[in-house]
């Protein structure tokens, strides 16, 4: 089989990589010349653990290859998948849909034989059948059909999530479509991964339906985190107290400083926007959306409180700036809120991150930037970790210790144990753990 991938970033990319790890030839198309440049150079343009490899591997065996050019990446395709991006639109919280909807006039005009065209982004419901009526009018002999198959990938480790995923959904209101998708994916039956075969619209909602939910269970343990501080409780008892039970589930069930990334911060505000439209407001996604942003605003306080009430002149060494570890990927990461705020308070901050660093660059001026853990410590006047990287798990403690000027730890990813960290003669705090063991 044959398809054309739309998109090379943190989705496309690995998407077009691991079907063609699948034995399909595939084409990556992109946009942006300089990504097209490097992939075709060997390099990869994100972070992306194992994606070298596998990139690697199938463009030597010959299925896997990389244009700019839309019309040669088509060429005898079964299928188009549309992999851009789907920000927030400015200004209304709507999903931005222009990169899709030019995607969908571009493969109007390049559509020669019968070719599924699949939508792999994640958008409002509603986006496929626009797609199909854009195409249809761009190109009104076009012969083909759209199929919509939301992708559940989670950066760092988004080989595994893909090649092994818990389901596979497909909407597509076509047997032709469905038959190409299901002979697309046929070497997950062979571990039984369950697909569900839906309508295009209840496909849409099920990838934002997941995202909020998962969401709003964050959101749920931080809230419960911030209530064990006050009574005196431990919450990593009582997810695991809740996640035993079958009903619930252990995972998503960690607090921190709040959800961040490329996905629920758009896709829950994107809902709430569909949902208002509709007359069917989602309240409890409302409140979601409302708690998450004060908790990164209030996650500043906390390290301002931990030292002592000021920050004015102090120098905060920050660990991990990334929404989360395995990625370089800064969008709507807590960091983006932490920092400035500790900056306007009068703080100079000092960063480490193992792979962000590039892309925070852009985003974060006035940071300086250590070369290592160790580094971004030397003479602050206490630390806070934001992103649990593997590296920063097992810090030298004497270490850290002697190099600061005062021994102030802010885990807010709760790494260590406030019982240890008592003992190494820190002045420690986390989320929704009692500080006296
Ligand atoms: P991204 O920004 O990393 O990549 C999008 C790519 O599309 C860019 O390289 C851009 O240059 C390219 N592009 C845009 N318009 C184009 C066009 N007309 N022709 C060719 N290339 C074009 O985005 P991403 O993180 O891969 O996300 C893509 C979609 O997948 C989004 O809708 C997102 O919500 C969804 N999604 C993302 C993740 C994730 O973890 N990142 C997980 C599941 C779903």
């Amino acid at each position: 089989m044959r398809i054309a991938m739309i998109g090379t970033g943190y989705v496309g990319l690995v998407s077009g990589a691991c079907f063609s790890e699948f034995g399909v030839h595939v084409t990556c198309v992109d946009k942006d010349a300089t990504k097209i440049e490097r992939l075709k150079g060997g390099e990869i343009p994100i972070y992306e653990p194992g994606l070298d490899e596998l990139v690697a591997r199938n463009v030597a065996a010959g299925r896997l290859s990389f244009t700019l050019d839309l019309k040669e990446a088509m060429a005898g395709a079964d299928a188009v998948f549309i992999a851009v991006g789907t920000p927030t639109r400015r200004g209304d919280g709507h999903a931005d849909l222009s990169y899709v909807y030019a995607a969908a006039e571009e493969i109007a005009a390049n559509l020669d034989h019968y070719t599924v065209v699949v939508n792999k982004s994640t958008v409002p419901v509603g986006t496929g059948r626009e797609v199909k009526a854009i195409i249809s009018r761009t190109n009104p002999n076009a012969a083909f059909d759209v199929a919509s198959n939301p992708e559940f990938l989670r950066e760092g480790s988004a080989i595994g999530d893909f090649m092994r995923p818990d389901r596979v959904v497909i909407g597509t209101s076509s047997e032709r479509a469905a038959e190409v998708m299901r002979r697309l994916y046929r070497p997950l039956y062979l571990i039984e991964t369950p697909i569900v075969l839906t309508s295009l619209e209840t496909a849409e909602l099920t990838k934002y339906a997941a995202n909020t939910f998962l969401a709003a269970k964050i959101t749920f343990i931080n809230e419960i985190a911030d209530l064990c501080e006050k009574v005196g409780a431990n919450v990593h008892d009582v997810a695991r107290g809740i996640g035993l039970d079958g009903r619930i589930g252990k995972k998503f069930l960690h607090p921190g400083p709040g959800y961040g990334g490329s996905c629920f911060p758009k896709d829950t505000l994107a809902l709430v926007r569909t949902a208002q439209q509709v007359g069917s407001p989602l309240r409890i996604i409302e409140t979601v959306v409302d708690i998450n942003d004060k908790r990164k605003k209030q996650m500043a306080e906390r390290i301002v409180a931990a030292c002592g009430g000021s920050v004015a002149g102090k120098t905060i060494g920050v660990l991990g700036v990334t929404f989360k570890p395995n990625t370089d990927d800064m969008r709507d990461a807590p960091s983006l809120d932490i920092i400035p705020a500790l900056q306007a308070a009068g703080a100079t901050v000092r960063a480490y991150d193992p792979a962000g660093m590039h892309e925070a660059e852009k985003l974060l001026p006035g940071v300086e930037w250590a070369r290592d853990a160790y580094g971004a410590l030397e003479g602050a006047d206490g630390v806070a970790i934001l992103t649990e990287w593997n590296e920063f798990r097992a810090l030298d403690l004497k270490r850290v210790k002697a190099l600061l000027k005062k021994p102030v730890m802010v885990d807010l990813r709760n790494v260590y144990n406030p019982e240890d960290m008592a003992a190494a003669g820190f002045a420690y705090s986390s989320i929704g753990r009692p500080t006296e063991p």
